[in-house]
């Protein structure tokens, strides 16, 4: 027998950690109408195998808690229950002794506020409202509800014509968003909890990239109704298709040269080829669509004379305005805005950087596509600042790599003070200081400046990319209800006061910034509540049979992801770094998925939704 051992793993406590890591991919796979009284059950029983028990309220409170909530998801509660279940979570809230137990009183109270309607469900009927609305995860969460089992299956058949026929059911821009979403549907596919998430994007950019010219359905009968929309961005777009689809007769006013809002003034083409672009947004225009561009509502022509001539309006006018730092010196020469820049690289404008010293400030995507572009424009040095860490930037994880590995240096902590220039106004330098990480507020830690000498970044374009404001003068003026400086208008997008109930608006203007297909999804939902205003019940279908679900064993399978160019050749050019799927690639990953719509939890409820 010796004295020491040299700890190692023993087979049990690796058996435990991959319990943890599979635990870990179930929690990940957790669709949305999972019941949500059962699982924060199932978090809180957890919680309470971690507690240090160095006090009553969280050692014995923990479980009285779980006790209540499993007598109420078994059908046995009262209302008076829930009185007791806040008084005992807020007790353990107040009087633990350590943040552990603390915290797990706050997940009762959280879920006693956010979804108290399904507690009282089970108190009152014995049932979950969770389990009736049950969704297949990917589905609920593509803003646009896109059939994507549907489409994935007749990718797998060999149909990517059929499988854009059944994307444009819901979504008039498969092209963009098969290179550009930002596939929320993805966080939540039930693949998870066997190995990844679905590359549900890079397949729709695979039955693109493969479908060839799919021709657009017909329109219906003409009304006679006619629809003004404002702003030519991916929403208004949107709502314009469906509308024409439905037979009325649509003008889409645009203030740029080009249509395509953020998609051709903000995304550079290296992300989404421009020609792609262009003909996506001519298959658009094929409907019949009138279109006219330099035209800015509220300058060329008023909203008034606008509301006078239309049966109806839908509001799309995105999120172009800059936002600034608010330091001193930004009004030096060679200080210059994200939305600024990018509306001048959308008309073909190019800067010129060659040899330059370029500073970007920010920390979100808009910040890295110009970063990236100003390394496409061949500056000499191109400096990205921001002034928390790299893991609460909010730009993508590989957009960030994409950047470094392109040769953008990163400089994270450091807050920009001023801006410095010479004699002649021309700005010189950014200063900054360095920041410490502080106490953790709202899920990230405050800053502080550190005891440091401040850095001087020397530049000759200072580039700020904080953030986007709305242009809303024009429309607040004409009566348009606007909240904290966006037009107020609700989930339906009818606005939020009655004034003007043919007037509906939505996408970033509403939401503020936020993504194509958001904007998509609000253009098709106002689509629908404009026919309805107008007296109508127009349906969108698609007459595309879906390929029967297999029995075939889902054995585990990494995903199949699409490369990129390699970065000292991509850096130098504007052509698209990312390559699509092969097709022994995407039948791969096609074969991967679960058909949710067919087996399972999540299996659709009452069929699929083959018209709206
Ligand atoms: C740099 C950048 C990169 C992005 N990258 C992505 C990405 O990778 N993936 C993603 O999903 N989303 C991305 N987004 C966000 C996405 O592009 C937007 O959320 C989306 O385009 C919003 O659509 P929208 O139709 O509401 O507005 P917009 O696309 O902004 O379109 C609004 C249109 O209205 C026009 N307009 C404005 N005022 C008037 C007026 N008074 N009269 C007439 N016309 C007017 C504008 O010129 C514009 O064309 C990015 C945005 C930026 C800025
Ligand atoms: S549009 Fe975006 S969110 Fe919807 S299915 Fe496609 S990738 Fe997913
Ligand atoms: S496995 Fe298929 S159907 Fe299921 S959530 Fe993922 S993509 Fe959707």
């Amino acid at each position: 027998m010796s004295r020491l051992d040299i700890n190692t793993p023993d087979q049990a406590q690796m058996v435990v950690d991959q319990l943890y890591h599979d635990m870990e991919r179930r929690i990940v796979a957790s669709g949305p109408g999972l019941c949500p009284v059962d699982m924060s059950l199932n978090f809180l029983t957890l919680c309470h195998a971690q507690t240090c028990g160095k006090c009553a309220p969280c050692r014995i409170g923990l479980g009285q808690l779980a006790t209540l909530m499993r007598n109420i998801l078994d059908g046995k509660g009262k209302m008076e229950d829930l009185d007791v279940l806040e008084e005992t979570a807020q007790d353990i809230a107040d009087t633990a002794s350590c943040t552990i137990g603390i915290h797990a009183a706050r997940l009762v109270l959280s879920g006693l506020k956010g979804f108290r309607d399904d507690y009282i469900e089970h108190i009152t009927h014995n049932r979950c409202l969770g389990n009736m609305e049950q969704p297949v995860p990917c589905v609920a969460l593509c803003p646009a509800k896109v059939d994507i089992p549907g489409y994935i299956a007749l990718i797998r058949a060999g149909r990517s014509d059929d499988a854009v026929r059944l994307i444009r059911k819901d979504n008039p821009f498969p092209v963009a968003c098969g290179y550009v979403c930002e596939h929320p549907c993805e966080a939540r596919c039930r693949r998870h909890m066997l190995d990844d998430p679905i590359n549900i994007r890079a397949l729709k950019r695979y039955a693109v990239d493969t479908a060839g010219d799919v021709p657009q359905p017909a329109c219906a009968e003409p009304t006679g109704k006619r629809i003004a929309v404002i702003g030519g961005g991916p929403g208004g777009l949107s709502c314009a298709y469906y509308l024409s689809l439905m037979g009325h007769s649509v003008t889409v006013y645009e203030k740029q040269k080009h249509l395509g809002g953020m998609l051709r003034y903000g995304i550079p083409s290296y992300r989404f080829p421009r020609e792609l672009l262009d003909r996506e947004i001519d298959s658009i225009l094929s409907l019949g669509i009138e279109v006219h561009t330099n035209c800015t509502i509220g300058e060329d022509i008023s909203f008034d004379e606008i509301h006078k001539n239309f049966d109806s309006i839908y509001i799309a006018i995105g999120a172009h305005n800059d936002k600034k730092a608010g330091i001193p010196g930004e009004e030096s020469k060679g200080v210059t805005s994200a939305v600024e820049l990018l509306r001048e690289i959308g008309d073909d404008n190019i800067p010129n950087y060659q040899g330059k010293n370029v500073v970007i400030i920010g920390g979100g995507n808009v910040a890295m596509d110009v970063t990236r572009s100003a390394i496409r424009f061949g500056a000499k040095r191109v400096t990205c600042v921001y002034r928390r860490r790299q893991v609460d930037m909010t730009a993508q994880a590989e957009e960030v790599e994409g950047a470094i590995a392109e040769g953008a240096v990163l400089m994270t902590m450091h807050s920009p003070v001023r801006i410095e220039s010479d004699e002649n106004g021309n700005v010189t330098a950014l200063i900054t200081q360095k920041q410490l990480t502080g106490e953790i507020k709202r899920n990230r830690p405050s800053l502080m400046p550190d005891e440091v000498e401040e850095t001087r970044i020397p530049a000759d374009v200072i580039v700020e990319a904080i953030g986007q404001g709305i242009d809303i003068n024009a429309f607040e003026v004409a009566g348009l209800p606007v909240y904290r400086g966006a037009i107020s208008a609700l989930s339906n997008s009818h606005l939020s006061s009655d004034s003007m109930d043919d007037v509906f608006a939505g996408g970033d203007c509403v939401s503020g910034p936020a993504s194509a297909i958001r904007a998509i999804a609000a253009g098709k939902v106002a689509a629908a509540n404009i026919d309805e205003y107008l007296g109508f019940n127009h349906e969108i279908t698609v007459d595309v049979d879906i390929p029967d679900a297999g029995l075939d064993d889902k054995t585990p399978h990494a995903r199949v992801n699409t490369t990129e160019r390699n970065a000292d050749e991509r850096k130098k050019d504007f052509i698209c770094i990312e390559c699509g799927l092969t097709d022994k690639g995407a039948m791969a990953e096609a074969s991967r998925c679960l058909r949710c719509d067919h087996y399972g939890f999540g299996i659709f409820k009452g069929g699929r939704h083959s018209k709206w």
